[in-house]
Formats: C-alpha cells, structure tokens, sequence
C-alpha cells in the first residue's frame, strides 16, 4: 500500500496496475519480523488487513474467500475430525473449519505471531473468539519446518499464505518438494485445499503453475475461481487428494452434510454453489494447460510486485 494522495492509497499488482482504494484511517502499519503490516479502515471495503503491500482481507468480502477455501473441501470429506491450516492469521479460515460440528481439532501454524495478536485486537469480526475454541491449538511457526518436523496426519490440510513475494516468508510453501511433504501428512481420503493466487488472464502464471505443480504430487487436482472484489481480480482455489473428488458430491449430499455438521448462516457456499464450482469456464481450463511450469525450491516463482 501507497499513499497516492490525502486519503488514497494504491495497491500495486504489477509497476503498471493497482486499485485505488479512499481510506478513513490507518490503524496501524509496522514491520514484524516477517513483513509490513497494515490495518487501514477504508470507505467501501471497511477494515483491511495489508501484508507487504497485499490486500490479505477486507471486511466486507472476507467471507467469500474464507468460505471457498474452507467448505468445499471440508464439505467433501465424509468425516473429517483433524484439520492443519498453515497461515491464516486473521483467524478467519479457523473460524469456518470449527463451524463444522465433526472436526475434533484444528492445529493452526501461522509464522507471524504479530500477526495473530493484531487480528485479536483489530480483526474481531475474522477470528470471532475462533482463537479461543478449545478445539484449536495455535502453534507460532513456520508451516514448511512444522510439515516436515510433525508425525500426526490429517483429514484437511489448508494452506492460507500470503502470496509468493521474492522477500517474503511464503514462497517456499508453493514448490512441488513442499506440496510432497504435505502428502505424507495426509491421510489415505485426505485433502488439500489452497488459495492459489489470481486466476486472471492476464496475470494467472502463479496459479497455472500451482495447478501443474500440484498434479505432479496428486491424484486429483480441482480448481476453481470465485470473486472477491477487495482482490480487484478473480480469484483462484484448488483442492488436490486422491481419494475423495469434491465434483462427485451431490448438491444434496452437500446440503445434508452442511446441515448434520450443524453448518449455518453461510453467506456464499451451499450444495448449489459447490454444484457449479468445478464447472469452469473455457478460459480458466486453457489457462491451466498453458500457462503452468513446475515450481521447485531451486526454481520458486514469484509474484511480479
Ligand atoms: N487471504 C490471503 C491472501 O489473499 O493471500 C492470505 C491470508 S493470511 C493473512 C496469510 C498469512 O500467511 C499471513 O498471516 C502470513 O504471516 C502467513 N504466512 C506466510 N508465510 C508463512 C509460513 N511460511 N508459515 C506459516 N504462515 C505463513
């Protein structure tokens, strides 16, 4: 985020794009350990948590991108009682995990426990006491060292990390020796779901090559896009395993598990969502097959800014 002028800022996707936003007040902005830190409360989007200039939520739509990346995965498993989320700090993607009544308990590793104490404070409607439950166990670390250091597997492993920028503490989480230790955590109809970046046209290179990445490692690979406008651009998920294929399940399987897992009041996904979410379009399929490379801890990728 810069200031463009008086109450504007910019956030730059590449030298030459950005969106404008007009903002009441900044809250706060600092450097962690890991990166810039910024809360600001903006006129359209409410308040917006910022890392190294990013967008990572915004209040007015954060629900979109934490009920897309929490429940069609989660939704898809037929039983799933431990779920790992690697990042995830506003404790938003917790929140939604503990909806489901059958998780017996989510282990969350978030590198930047700055992060964690300012959303306490400042972010009360992402993690909504999600912090507190007694079924989460708040670890402070590196999500990539915890992988390959835990003997416990999982139902659900959730990757919900800040973007691969060259400076920044994510990028090692986006390799195809990264997404192997993931599998080794998995159990037998495990899944992985992760936000893989913009699924635009014009910038979708990270998420192609998530995808292709991904399809080295597992069975299946799914992806999908949403909208989240705080993101200015379409957004890209993919959910990977071998067992389970979330595109089999019913809209009526869907309905009848989010109602026995006591799941309520969610404002973007139900059965006729999760229904039409595989179902891509044209465009995103041939970016998928075109774009992609394979992303490895000696050749990582980055984002343009
Ligand atoms: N919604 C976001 C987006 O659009 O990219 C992601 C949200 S969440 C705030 C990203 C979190 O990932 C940050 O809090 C950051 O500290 C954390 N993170 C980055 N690298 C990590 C790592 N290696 N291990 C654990 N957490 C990490």
């Amino acid at each position: 985020m810069e200031i463009y002028k008086d109450n504007l800022f910019v956030e730059m996707y590449t030298e030459t794009e950005g969106h404008l936003h007009g903002f009441k007040k900044v809250l706060f902005e600092g450097k962690t350990e890991f990166q810039l830190m910024q809360i600001v409360d903006t006129y359209e989007y409410g308040r917006c948590l910022l890392l190294d200039g990013k967008m990572q939520s915004s209040q007015a739509d954060e629900f979109i991108y934490h009920e897309f990346l929490v429940h069609p995965a989660l939704t898809a498993h037929p039983d799933p009682k431990n779920v790992l989320i690697v990042g995830g700090g506003e404790g938003a993607t917790l929140r939604e995990v503990l909806r489901h009544q059958c998780v017996e308990q989510v282990d969350m590793v978030e590198i930047d426990g700055q992060v964690v104490s300012f959303a306490k404070e400042h972010l009360r409607e992402w993690h909504q006491g999600s912090f507190e439950d007694v079924r989460s166990n708040i670890i402070i670390g590196d999500g990539r060292k915890y992988i390959e250091e835990t003997s416990k597997s999982y139902d659900l492993i959730i990757i919900d990390i800040s973007d691969p920028g060259d400076a920044g503490p994510a990028y090692l989480l986006y390799t195809v020796q990264f997404y192997e230790l993931v599998k080794r955590r998995l159990k037998t109809s495990g899944m992985l779901a992760l936000q893989a970046g913009t699924s635009s046209v014009i910038y979708g290179e990270i998420m192609a090559s998530v995808y292709l990445t991904l399809q080295k490692v597992f069975g299946y690979v799914a992806a999908f896009e949403a909208s989240v406008p705080s993101f200015d651009l379409p957004w890209g998920f993919c959910i990977a395993g071998n067992e389970v294929v979330p595109g089999d399940i019913s809209q009526d399987e869907i309905d009848r598990r989010l109602l026995g897992r006591f799941v309520k009041d969610l404002r973007a996904y139900d059965g006729e969502t999760h229904a039409g979410l595989f179902k891509t379009t044209k465009a995103l399929r041939n970016l998928l097959c075109e774009k992609g490379r394979l992303i490895e801890d000696q050749k990582p990728i980055y984002t343009p800014l």
